[in-house]
C-alpha cells in the first residue's frame, strides 16, 4: 500500500465475490460436492485467502496442479482434503504423504507413492486419473486394467487408499461439440471395471467449470471448478453476469503522469501510434513485467469513468492512453484512478476485454498477473 487510502497499483481481490461464486457453483453442482481449484496461486488470485473463502462458502476440497502448492496451503493450516495431480519424478511424494495431500495418479507414480507411504509409514491417499480424450495427464485407457489391478493389491497391503477416481474435459466449453460425450462414456466404462475390480472411491470426479454449468450429467460426486470461482465465464458467447457470476480480481492504479503533445507525436517503442491534434497522453504505470500482455495493445483502461483504449505498445513498466481521443485534451487527470480491468458491472473493463485484445483466454489474463502487482484482499 501507498500512503493513506489510495492505492498506488493493485490487484483488488473480492473475496465476498469468491464465496458468492463458490455458492454459485456449489447450487448448479449440488448433490455433487466441490472441489475449488487454487492452483497457479488461484488463478492469480492469492491461493491462501481464496481457498479459505472458498471452504467458508461450501467448497469441501480444494484441488492443485504440483505438490509444492499443496504443501504452502498446509503449511498456511488449511486442512481440508486437498489433491494435487500433476507430479515428475522428483516431486516429493514423502512430503504429500506425510502432509495428508491425496495425490493424483497416472500410472508411473505408483510405485514412488508406495514407497514413500512405507516410508512414511501412513498409507497414501490417492486418485487415479485417467485419460479419456483430452491427451494429455492421466492413464491411457489402454493400461487402466492394470493400474487399477496394481492400485488394489497395494490397498490390500495397507499401502494406500484409492480415495478416487478422475480424468478431465477437453472441450466443455464448447457445449456443441460431440467429443464431451464420448468423453463421459469412456469415464463411465473406466468407472464400472475400476468397480468390478473392487475399487469403491470416494470420490468420481470429471467436470470443470463449464461442464459444471452445462452438463449435470458430468457431476458424478465432485466437481473441481477452477475459473468459476474467480466470477469469469468460460463461454465465449456468456458473459461473467449471464452466468451469475461476479468477477473477483480489479487490476487498479493511478495515472502516472499527464501530459500535453502536439499532433503527430508518436508513443512508445516503435513510434506505431501518433497523435491526431494536440492531445494529452495519460501514463498508466503497468505494463508486461506485471502481467499484462504485451500484445494487447487497445486494450480498455477506464479513467474517470471512461473508457480508453491503450495507444502504442505495452513496454514493461508502462503504457499509454489518449485522453484526447475523447476529447479530454487538456485534462489534468495526474493521480486519477486507472482501472483495467474489474467486475464489468457498471460497464467497466473486463478480463474478458484484455484477453480479446490479447488474443487469449481470460484465465491466462487474470493468472499472469505477477506477484509484482500486490494483491489486496477486500
Ligand atoms: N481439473 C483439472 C485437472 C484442471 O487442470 C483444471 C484447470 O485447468 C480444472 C479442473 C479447473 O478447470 P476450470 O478452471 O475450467 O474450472
Amino acid at each position: 500500500p501507498g500512503h493513506g487510502s489510495r492505492y498506488e497499483r493493485s490487484a483488488v481481490i473480492d473475496l465476498d465475490a469468491i464465496r458468492h461464486n463458490v455458492r454459485r457453483l456449489a447450487d448448479a453442482a449440488s448433490p455433487a460436492k466441490v472441489m475449488a481449484v487454487v492452483k497457479a496461486d488461484a488463478y492469480g488470485h492469492g491461493a491462501v485467502p481464496v481457498a479459505r473463502a472458498a471452504l467458508e462458502a461450501g467448497a469441501s476440497w480444494l484441488g492443485v496442479a504440483h505438490i509444492s502448492e499443496a504443501l504452502a496451503l498446509r503449511a498456511a493450516g488449511i486442512d481440508a482434503p486437498l489433491l494435487a495431480w500433476l507430479h515428475t519424478t522428483e516431486s516429493n511424494f514423502g512430503a504429500a504423504v506425510a502432509a495428508g495431500v491425496d495425490i493424483g495418479c497416472s500410472g508411473w507414480e505408483l510405485d514412488r507413492i508406495v514407497a514413500a507411504a512405507r516410508e512414511q509409514e501412513r498409507p497414501a491417499r490417492i486418485h487415479l486419473k485417467v485419460d479419456t480424450g483430452l491427451g494429455r495427464n492421466g492413464a491411457a485407457v489402454d493400461s487402466w486394467d492394470q493400474l487399477v489391478g496394481e492400485a488394489m493389491d497395494y490397498q490390500d497391503q495397507g499401502l494406500l487408499r484409492v480415495v478416487g477416481i478422475f480424468s478431465h474435459l477437453a472441450v466443455a466449453d464448447e457445449p456443441e461439440r460431440p467429443e464431451t460425450d464420448q468423453q463421459l462414456a469412456t469415464f463411465r466404462e473406466v468407472l464400472a471395471v475400476a468397480e468390478d475390480a473392487g475399487v469403491d472411491p470416494e470420490v468420481r470426479h470429471l467436470a470443470n467449470t463449464p461442464a459444471t454449468l452445462s452438463r449435470p450429467d458430468t457431476h458424478f460426486d465432485l466437481v473441481r471448478v477452477g475459473l468459476g470461482i474467480y466470477g469469469l465465464s468460460p463461454f465465449a458467447g456468456q458473459s461473467s453476469a449471464e452466468l451469475g457470476l461476479r468477477p473477483a480480481m480489479t487490476l487498479r492504479t493511478l495515472v502516472s503522469q499527464c501530459k500535453e503533445v502536439p499532433d503527430g507525436q508518436g508513443v512508445s517503442y516503435g513510434l506505431h501510434y501518433r497523435t491526431q491534434g494536440d492531445s494529452t497522453l495519460g501514463l498508466i504505470p503497468v505494463g508486461y513485467a506485471d502481467g499484462v500482455p504485451r500484445s494487447a495493445t487497445g486494450g480498455p483502461v477506464r479513467v474517470a469513468g471512461r473508457t480508453y483504449p491503450v495507444v502504442g505498445r505495452i513496454a514493461m513498466d508502462q503504457m499509454v492512453v489518449d485522453l484526447g481521443r475523447a476529447g479530454l485534451a487538456g485534462a489534468d487527470l495526474l493521480g486519477a484512478e486507472a482501472e483495467l480491468f474489474g467486475d464489468g458491472a457498471d460497464g467497466g473493463p473486463t478480463a474478458d476485454d484484455w484477453a480479446r485484445a490479447a488474443g487469449t483466454i481470460n484465465y491466462e489474463i487474470v493468472t499472469r498477473i505477477s506477484p509484482r502487482v500486490p494483491r489486496r484482499f477486500i
